[in-house]
């Protein structure tokens, strides 16, 4: 098997609510948008040794190994306070860990009688396209797991050419939008849309988009006119495509953006009004 390694956050062995039935699911360190909202900030950014973490650990369960470039956790004093991930000046974390192809099959083969499929997520976990494509190359391949079915959970700010290799091996992609307008785009995420939008389009055109959704995310993205120009997009899938209107959750959002706030019941409505108006069945949570 290739030497080829990810950095992975974690691992969750049994989830309902990533994709159909019951799945594993792969989180990806690292993403290439800043959402005001994300709830995982600490899995943003990679880990530059600074040592912030190690001194601020109140029970002294983190130290750096400087020779191996990683920081060393000791599972046994850790109390899960998340000191150290709230303290991180980069947006990481020091509990993600380099995984290569092979041990993320042996966790899949753990449970692989209990699940229906495979998702992957991050993180932007297309940042790591040659490790999937390894990844699911093997899945494909092995007796024991072919049958299971392959999601990837993206944010969809990639490059067009970086899909082709693995959409023969995915069962689908879920993706968000967040914005329509540019500057409101930026204004969420840090990032500009142009690579998300195109995305959209051409996984709609390869029969890959499986779900589609919209973070509702009040004084930002919920303008009669910016939820319009969502709703087109949203028309412009295939009916077979999931659509899903999400409403923002504040709690455990960065401190510098708790000024967000949760929509109201009646701002949730209106915007399902919008896209009931354009005839979208869409699923509100
Ligand atoms: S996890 Fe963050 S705070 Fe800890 S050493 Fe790495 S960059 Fe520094
Ligand atoms: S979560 Fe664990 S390692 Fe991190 S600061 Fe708290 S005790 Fe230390």
């Amino acid at each position: 098997m290739s030497k080829l390694q990810a950095n992975i956050s974690g691992i969750i062995k049994s989830s309902v609510i990533d994709g159909p039935g019951n799945r594993i699911v792969i989180f990806f360190q690292e993403c290439n948008l800043n959402c005001m909202y994300c709830h995982n900030s600490h899995t943003i950014g990679l880990c530059n040794l600074c040592g912030t973490c190690v001194d601020t650990c109140p029970t002294n369960s983190l130290k750096i190994d400087s020779e191996n470039k990683r920081i060393i956790h000791n599972k046994n004093s850790c109390t899960r306070c998340d000191e150290c991930i709230k303290v991180c000046p980069e947006n990481s974390s020091p509990f993600y860990k380099q995984m290569s192809v092979e041990d993320i099959i042996s966790e899949i083969l753990e449970v692989k009688d209990f699940i229906s499929g495979i998702t992957v997520s991050g993180g932007e976990v297309m940042l790591h396209a040659p490790f999937l494509s390894l990844l699911f190359q093997e899945i494909k391949s092995h007796s024991g797991l072919k049958h299971l079915s392959i999601l990837i959970d993206s944010n969809g700010n990639i490059e067009q050419k970086k899909w082709d290799s693995l959409l023969p091996l995915i069962d689908g992609v879920m993706l968000d939008i967040k914005a329509y307008s540019a500057k409101t785009h930026k204004q969420i995420t840090g990032y500009s849309n142009e690579k998300i939008l195109k995305s959209i389009e051409y996984l709609n055109d390869k029969n890959k988009l499986k779900e589609l959704r919209f973070v509702l995310t009040p004084n930002y993205n919920n303008d009669e006119s910016e939820l319009r120009e969502i709703a087109k997009i949203m028309k412009s899938v295939s009916p077979n495509v999931g659509k899903t209107l999400i409403k923002m959750r504040n709690h455990g959002i960065r401190k510098e953006f708790s000024f967000l706030r949760e929509a109201s019941n009646e701002e949730m409505n209106f915007a399902k009004d919008i896209f009931g108006q354009a005839d979208i069945d869409i699923l509100v949570i």
